[in-house]
């Protein structure tokens, strides 16, 4: 056995259920996380995210499961630990700092001990977040993102052994919250946090994650590096979660489907039966001549369709193309570089980056 193996997770959730007015809000949810891991429960609204940190916090009781903190218990359904003995940190998106308190009262708020090395981790959390010199102001005095800066000092000030962050971003502007969300990951990596972090947005979650734990009606769908997630999807909607996705649905012919784009394997699904190969925009590919001499000649290999340019968006870094297919009149996206825009109506050739499909049987 390593020597990391006998060392208890940080954070350890065990079959956690929880239902309001008889319908199921978390169910059956376990995870465990490890001191310095951020963890993400990611998920649309209302799909048991926010339930299960407010158990975590202990402001919620769950129906059956277990809570552990290096490895001791403080929650199952008949003993509990009190929210403010559980030195857990919040930060939630109402991140209300005390409007009467300065700066540094704010971030000495949960601390205890004498006030010379109170304010020392004052002043060093201050630093950190740069705010070093709004120390003695108020915080209507300071920008959205200067008070969100102060709201993680003040929640990391007193060394919480795990911190729960729930949508701790989402009142910052676009601009703002990208810096914000790497200064802060940075912070939570020095301070050795154990940090789990509710979003429903997957850009941030694979940002700021080591591990992402995808959720849907109450229960997770899947959980995994961010990368794994994104480059192997669990099912077409755990696929749809993370980008746009294009859907071509065929039918199983003795282990094989047949599509307009070539042949697929399809392992283990029943011949007769249909399954959807799902695709990212940019794992389309277009046969054009980059040169500007217009679409290439057919392919002849049969692994191209054909079809027409619907619309074309210029999205900056990228253009977004809308392909009507010839084969069953429906609509396929396709991302390319910028430098290419074609004009609605142009004929074209189709493929696909066939080791970036995704088959799953249609549910
Ligand atoms: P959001 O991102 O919108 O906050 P969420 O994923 O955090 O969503 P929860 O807030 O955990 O979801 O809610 C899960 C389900 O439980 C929802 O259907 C919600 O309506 C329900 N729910 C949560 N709290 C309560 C409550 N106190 N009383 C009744 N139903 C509740």
């Amino acid at each position: 056995m390593s020597p990391t193996a006998q060392i208890p997770p940080r954070l350890e959730v065990q079959g956690l259920f929880r239902s309001f007015e008889g319908r199921m809000a978390v169910e059956d949810v376990s995870f465990s996380i490890r001191a310095g891991q951020v963890t993400c429960l990611l998920g649309p609204s209302g799909c048991g995210k926010s339930t299960t940190l407010r158990m975590i916090a202990g402001v919620e009781m769950q129906d059956r499961g277990r809570i552990l903190v290096d490895g001791t218990l403080i929650c199952d359904t008949v003993f509990r630990v009190p929210p403010e003995r559980r030195a857990i940190g919040l930060m939630f998106q109402d991140f209300a700092l005390f409007p009467h308190l300065s700066v540094a009262e704010n971030v000495a708020f949960g601390l205890s001990g004498p006030s010379r090395v109170k304010r020392q981790r004052v002043e060093e959390l201050l630093d950190r977040v740069h705010l070093a010199h709004h120390i003695d102001d108020f915080p209507h005095q300071l920008s959205g993102g200067e008070q969100q800066r102060v709201a993680l000092a003040r929640a990391l000030a007193p060394r919480p052994r795990i911190l729960l962050m729930d949508e701790p971003f989402s009142g910052l502007d676009e601009r703002l919250r990208d810096d914000i969300r790497d200064e802060t990951l940075a912070l939570l990596k020095e301070e050795g946090t154990a940090v789990l972090l509710v979003t429903h947005e997957p850009q941030e979650a694979m940002r700021m994650a080591d591990e992402i734990l995808l959720m849907r009606g109450g229960r997770i769908v899947q959980g995994g590096a961010p990368y794994n997630l994104y480059n192997a999807p669990v099912d077409r909607a755990a696929a749809s979660f993370f980008s746009d996705i294009n859907v071509i649905r065929a039918r199983v012919e003795g282990a094989l489907t047949r599509t307009p784009f070539g042949e697929f394997l399809a392992p283990g699904r029943a011949d007769g039966s249909e399954v959807d190969i799902v695709i990212r925009p940019q794992h389309l590919k277009i046969d054009f001549d980059r040169a500007g001499q217009g679409p290439l000649p057919t392919p002849q290999d049969g692994t191209a369709a054909r079809a027409l340019v619907e619309r074309a968006r210029f999205m900056g870094r990228e253009s977004l193309v809308e392909f009507r297919m010839e084969y069953d009149g429906s609509v396929l996206k396709a991302t390319v570089p910028n430098v290419f825009l074609p004009k609605a109506g142009t004929p074209m050739w189709l493929m696909i980056r066939r080791d970036r499909c995704f088959v799953f049987p249609v549910t």
